[in-house]
């Protein structure tokens, strides 16, 4: 075990070293080793998944390399190659953005939007995902309201490839679209949509963990930011039917600008605050 303490040790140096969380050379440890973070402060079961291991070297190697990707920005979601959303373990890589936990906010006004829906309408109740990317939103949806049927669209063809790998081990119901928001699903209308558009203006610095390693595809939103959103909108507004429910993700400082987008075919425009009371959501009603 002190093998292991001092290993763990230099390695939250080094991470310390490059402005990165110690906490990662311990998610990255339990990785190594194929067991929970928790089960690293269990010395039997280290000293019994050590031993079913066999080589420590191997170990101590691999472990190495991960900590020397970390240090230099790698996001820890590419390197164990999984991103946790809601209940869900997503499967994450280069190519795809990692979900990130403020989202999660828009699923659970989805799924309360559901359920009141549920109470007034029998059958099937349709959501569109807008920009899917790894399918975090569309697979909360599909496994938590079973009662709906989920599209999820997507126009990246990296970000295809997770998407797809995600919804064949989730829910396979949910149906993968490839195409752009500005013409994808023609004829069709639905209940619901949810969309995390890129949004990030385009000449705003983001952390080197971001900018450096996942797909400016998903995170910028052209010269004010507010260009792809507005795309997004005017899918979201063709796609719905009438008193259909949008939710979109924005920056703190965009609630103006989406409301002003939405003003034209939406009511009901409402801001609401992510998990740190920052504005970075907005719900509205299709008229
Ligand atoms: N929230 C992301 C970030 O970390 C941006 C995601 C997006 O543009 N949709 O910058």
């Amino acid at each position: 075990m002190s093998e292991i303490k001092s290993l763990l040790r230099s390695a939250k140096d080094k991470l310390a070293a490059a402005d990165i969380a110690k906490i990662d050379a311990e998610h990255l440890f339990a990785y190594v080793l194929g067991i929970s973070r928790m089960d690293l402060h269990n010395a039997v079961k280290v000293e019994a998944t050590l031993k079913a291991l066999g080589d420590f070297g191997v170990i101590e190697d691999t472990f190495a390399k991960l900590i020397s990707r970390r240090a230099v920005h790698e996001p820890l979601q590419y390197l164990t190659g999984i991103a946790y959303f809601r209940h869900l373990e997503i499967e994450v890589g280069p190519g795809v953005l990692v979900p990130r936990p403020e989202s999660e906010l828009l699923v659970e006004a989805v799924l309360t939007h559901i359920k009141n829906l549920e109470e007034k309408v029998a059958g099937e109740i349709s959501v569109i995902d807008l920009g899917a990317g790894s399918g975090a939103l569309s697979l909360a949806i599909a496994t938590e309201a079973p009662t709906t049927r989920v599209i999820a669209v997507e126009k990246s063809p990296e970000a295809l490839v997770w998407l797809k790998k995600n919804v064949s081990v989730i829910a396979e119901n949910v149906r993968v679209v490839e195409g752009d928001v500005s013409d994808v699903l023609p004829g069709i209308k639905c209940d619901v949509v949810i969309a995390n558009p890129p949004y990030v203006p385009d000449s705003q610095e983001l952390p080197r963990d971001v900018a450096g390693f996942e797909p400016h595809i998903a995170l910028f939103g052209g010269p004010t930011g507010m260009e792809i959103p507005q795309q997004f909108i005017t899918a979201a507004a063709r796609l719905l039917k009438s008193g259909g429910v949008l939710v979109i993700e924005h920056t703190e400082e965009q609630g103006s600008a989406i409301a002003a987008a939405l003003s034209v075919d939406f009511s009901e425009v409402a801001l609401h605050d992510d998990l740190v009371g920052r504005p970075r959501w907005t719900s509205a009603v299709r008229r």
